[in-house]
């Protein structure tokens, strides 16, 4: 039962196969006897589980339909859940109960899901690891001694191991695609104000994006549809129609115009994924599509821009866990200062006192030219290059990751090294694009992402080459051993 996908989960409950409520057994069972290996869950929610799946089971029983009806999930432990611990993966958090539900969280609960419980997050949403979260590393269910990439680390370990077949994410510079990449998974980043972001705890507010991590492009049209959709509660959410997904899936690539950019095959590239991605392309062309070599010349500004304003913008978002208004509170604080540096002190890990730090440093006065300014000058310049690009193109075609997942605490001791894994994601964080990466091979038995790009609110566009590309290939359902 645990091999079933969203939408084979969705047949099986029209026919009444079973039920949700035994389906959601089963899973709780499984995640009981093999998460202790990953570590992917923060929090487990059996009960509002249980209880979800019967009322799922009634509502079916009484004649709705609805292809999240009855459907288990989980969600990143940042989206708050209405009385439910709210971690994003840190001390400061760690007996937060949201006092409401997050719009996502709401949504999909009103279509229908059932939430199995908070998956594992790198504190705040920083790394490309999992590795900083309070709650301990998250290993991949591929390698147990590798990292299953991060931020959203816990949903792709656990979906990648079968314990429940989708979960939500967030990708600030990558943190859905890379994960998706690291575990063999499909993981869309939708486009900026596509997704509601009220209640999703801020990294950094202008990239921040939540959206579906699942193991094929057909089941992340169907997470997509429920969490999709404007929100009046988030000034950045966009009023734009949500289309069909599901329904774009079918279309012909017949003629679809794919530009590869011929920056991403620099040097710091692993060439076996290069292979793995010239693969992808051969495959696509096989499909219909005409491929076109494209340059984004302003690639390599990238990851210095995006490190000063996610962690700029990070230093105001968390400014708000002082140990007063929101956050973990130090014993004894001796006068008001004490409490502050404390609190904050003990309250946040390493890596996030390291981007406060660097993020206040670059919007004091002074700096605030030389550094804020100047990156969202290139962020303007990495925006531009992609419009140049689509153009001329439909979708941008390249590598997820440069390399595969690393070994665990192989880049502790050198964030900047974990910091340049992210190149080939968080440009579409700075643009604001969309974006998917698919499951396109394996090297050394790890699992290799493809990442396709497409212009603003062509989500449709990049699950319907995603799902072509599956019905053609096998990589997606491969299943890691042991579960
Ligand atoms: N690795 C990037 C960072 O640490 C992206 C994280 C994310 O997308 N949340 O900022």
């Amino acid at each position: 039962m645990h091999h079933m996908t969203l939408a084979e989960i969705a047949r099986g409950l029209a026919d009444k196969k079973f039920s949700s409520e035994e389906l959601t057994q089963v899973l709780l069972a499984r995640i009981a006897q093999l998460d202790p290996q990953l570590n992917s869950f923060i929090s487990l929610t059996q009960e509002l589980a249980l209880s979800q799946a019967k009322a799922a089971d009634a509502r079916r029983a009484n004649g709705e339909t609805g292809a999240l009806l009855g459907a288990p999930i989980a969600h990143k432990d940042l989206f708050c859940t209405q009385g439910i611990r709210t971690s994003c993966g840190s001390k400061m958090l760690d007996n937060f109960k949201a006092p409401y539900d997050a719009t996502v969280v709401a949504k999909l609960a009103a279509a229908g899901t059932v939430t199995l419980g908070k998956t594992n997050m790198d504190e705040f949403a920083m790394g490309s690891a999992n590795e900083s979260s309070y709650y301990g590393a998250v290993k991949n269910p591929w390698n147990l001694e590798h990292v299953p990439g991060g931020s959203s680390g816990g949903s792709a370990a656990a979906v990648a191991a079968r314990l429940l077949p989708a979960a939500t994410a967030t990708d600030t510079g990558g943190s859905i695609r890379q994960p998706a990449a690291f575990t063999n998974l499909t993981g869309l980043k939708p486009t900026y104000g596509r997704v509601s972001r009220w209640g999703m705890i801020a990294y950094a507010s202008s990239l921040d994006q939540g959206g579906p991590l699942a193991r094929t492009a057909e089941d992340c049209a169907i997470l997509l549809q429920g969490m999709a959709g404007f929100d009046p509660n988030d000034s950045t959410s966009i009023d734009e129609p949500v289309p069909d997904y599901s329904a774009s899936l079918n279309g012909s690539l017949q003629g679809l115009r794919i530009g590869v950019p011929k920056e991403y095959f620099s040097a710091g590239l692993d060439p076996r994924i290069a292979e793995l991605v010239h693969n992808s392309v051969k495959e696509l062309e096989k499909l219909g599509a005409v491929i076109k070599e494209i340059s984004l010349p302003n690639m390599q500004h990238a990851i210095p821009a995006y490190y000063v304003i996610a962690p700029a913008e990070a230093s105001s978002n968390l400014s708000r866990f002082d140990g007063v208004r929101f956050g973990y509170r130090c014993e004894n604080p001796e006068n008001l200062i004490d409490l502050y540096k404390r609190s904050r002190g003990e309250g946040f890990g390493a890596e996030v006192q390291r981007r406060i730090m660097v993020g206040a440093y670059a919007l004091s006065a002074g700096y605030y030219d030389a550094y804020y300014l100047k990156a969202q000058k290139i962020r303007r310049l990495v925006k531009n290059d992609f419009m140049a690009a689509f153009n001329e193109v439909d979708i941008i075609l390249g590598p997820t990751t440069p390399n595969p997942a690393w070994k665990l605490g192989a880049k502790n001791s050198d964030p900047v090294a974990e910091y340049l894994e992210d190149v080939y994601t968080i440009t579409a964080n700075l643009a604001g694009l969309p974006g998917l990466s698919m499951p396109a091979g394996f090297v050394d038995g790890l699992p290799v992402g493809v990442q396709l790009l497409a212009p603003y609110f062509q989500e449709g566009r990049l699950l319907n080459v995603a799902h072509q590309y599956q019905l053609n290939t096998d990589w997606h359902t491969r299943t890691p051993t042991g579960f």
